[in-house]
């Protein structure tokens, strides 16, 4: 029975994955694919969110590990929850930072799986202890300085008796030592390599958060460096990089974000460089305004708090198109509302032309630009871009007994709509898409501001705000300054008790970016 059981079955697999050092571009091909295939996603700390965009359709686990974090899951149960997606049928990732096979216990969970009997493959990824310095402008080895390198993890005390490492040979190796792990360790690492005769004046590089917009370098020697790590208070995580090639760093160091600690050294001084900023935008609309904040140097982590999703019943939308001669005004207050229109209009197999007699007002330039896209130049967009701002503009217009349609979120505050009836108009309004929560909320809001300390969080509409804070339980306590895109939206935050750090002056994107750049200028 059991048997016949598990021939039924489709047959699961694990594919333990290197995701690279950080910086999300530097996945592999294969890493990308597998991601895109998979149905099961288990994954790390230092596995940046946006690798996990890959895999948007399957499920994510996090079972991350910090150093001594006590929340860590410990290994077994990750190894034995392997096993049990993988029987279940699924094609299962293991995701990793760095490679899976340095330092990664991808060994220990291949072994396990192995034993087990699960198929599975090793896709490996470029190493932190190999990248970071090379961010850094350090090349681990280099013909005349370093004819080898050895990794090391350093994460226990390296004085303590029974230590695997052999801190005599390692002193009088001549190449390049990289210590994985070390920064608590550092202290008593230097102490022994110069007991053991490694020179007081080998440079060393310490690299924390290597090829992210977030990365620092601290240089010094072996006699000077933890007192400088100390000073710039660094902490993990960071790769350390014993030996002479440290000393082409003067002139290889290339990466801009460098520029923050080294502002006058040709590197382009990024103005967001160190700033973790959370953008809450649906999936679909995040990446304009996540692109433009990592242009500026942040490191940006994506978590949607709402989707946006078809209505379910057309029926109102499709009377309303039918007899769409008979209104006066379309109103539109988000790009959405403009795309689910058209394209149920479409559907409807509707021509443009029968707009031709109505007009048509857009709450700013983000939703004219996207009804430029279907050629439809708006009649009126307000001088403020906001519900309010639109009202304003109305109250300049004959409008009393004109027929409106609003076309709008099924969560579309009552504001427009109360204010526009209160002018004398005859309003219609309409729910063209929804907004929704996305599933799971709570666990990753809990989980990113657990794993990342995050300067920033914007909100580009109320919305984005009610559900984050609503999963968030307890916003009084969020550390990080709180942007917001407008009135609307600041309102919502302060009724969670929550404080709003500054308000963009124009409520669109660049308002939005502008309003950041200002809260990190102060
Ligand atoms: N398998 C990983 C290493 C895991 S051990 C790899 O191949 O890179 C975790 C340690 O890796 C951290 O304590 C730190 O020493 C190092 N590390 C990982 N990512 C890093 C980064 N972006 N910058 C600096 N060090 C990093």
């Amino acid at each position: 029975m059991a048997k016949k059981g598990r021939l039924q079955k489709k047959k699961g697999f694990v594919s333990i994955v290197g995701a690279g050092p950080g910086d999300p571009k530097l996945l592999t091909l294969r890493a990308k694919e597998v991601l895109e295939e998979a149905d099961a996603v288990v994954y790390d700390y230092l596995v940046h969110p946006k690798i996990l965009r890959h895999a948007e359709h399957a499920e994510q686990i996090y079972v991350g590990k910090k150093g001594g974090d006590p929340d860590s899951t410990p290994q077994k149960s990750i190894e034995s929850l392997l096993v049990k997606l993988a029987r279940e049928g699924k094609r299962v990732v293991r995701l990793k930072g760095g490679d899976p096979f340095v330092f990664g216990r991808g060994g220990e969970e291949a072994l396990w799986l192995a034993r087990h009997r699960v198929p599975f493959e090793i896709s490996p990824g470029i190493t932190a202890g190999i990248a970071a310095p090379a961010y850094a402008g350090i090349p681990v080895t280099h013909r005349k300085l370093a004819s080898e390198v050895t990794l090391i993890t350093a994460h226990e005390d390296p004085s303590k008796k029974g230590s695997d490492l052999n801190w005599n040979a390692l002193a009088k190796l001549k190449g390049t030592l990289v210590l994985y792990m070390g920064v608590k360790a550092l202290p008593q690492v230097v102490d022994l390599l110069i007991r053991y005769g490694r020179k007081r004046k080998t440079p060393v590089s310490v690299i924390r958060w290597g090829t992210t917009g977030e990365q620092r370098t601290v240089t010094g020697t072996l006699a000077t460096i933890v007192q400088k790590v100390e000073e710039a208070k660094l902490q993990a995580p960071a790769i350390t990089v014993i030996g002479e090639v440290n000393r082409l760093r003067r002139k290889l160091a290339w990466f801009s974000a460098e520029g923050r600690i080294r502002p006058n050294s040709g590197g382009e001084e990024k103005p967001l460089f160190g700033k973790t900023i959370l953008v809450t935008r649906s999936r679909k609309q995040a990446s304009e305004l996540a692109d433009e904040l990592e242009n500026l140097g942040a490191r940006v982590l994506e978590l949607p708090t709402i989707e946006v999703s078809p209505i379910r019943d057309f029926h109102s939308l499709d009377r309303a198109v039918k007899n769409i001669r008979k209104y006066y005004w379309l109103v539109f207050t988000s790009e959405n509302g403009v795309e689910a229109f058209f394209k149920r209009f479409r559907e409807l197999g509707k021509d443009t032309r029968t707009l031709s007699s109505l007009k048509i007002a857009a709450v700013g330039p983000g939703t004219k630009a996207k009804l430029n896209a279907f050629s439809i130049e708006p009649d009126l967009v307000p001088k403020v871009f906001t519900t309010e701002g639109l009202v304003r503009a109305f109250q300049g217009l004959k409008i009393a007994r004109k027929k409106f349609l609003l076309l709008r979120t099924n969560i579309a505050p009552d504001f427009l709509n109360r204010s526009l009836k209160k002018l004398g108009a005859q309003v219609t309004e309409i729910s063209v898409y929804r907004t929704e929560k996305p599933a799971g909320l709570e666990h990753r809001v809990a989980e990113l501001v657990r794993q990342y300390p995050i300067d920033y969080v914007t909100f580009t509409s109320s919305s984005t705000a009610q559900h984050f804070f609503e999963a968030l339980k307890n916003g009084r306590h969020i550390e990080a300054k709180v942007i917001s895109i407008g009135p609307v939206t600041s309102k919502t935050i302060l009724a969670f008790g929550a404080k709003v750090d500054r308000e963009a002056k124009v409520s669109t994107i660049p308002g939005l970016i502008e309003a950041v750049l200002k809260e990190a200028r102060s």
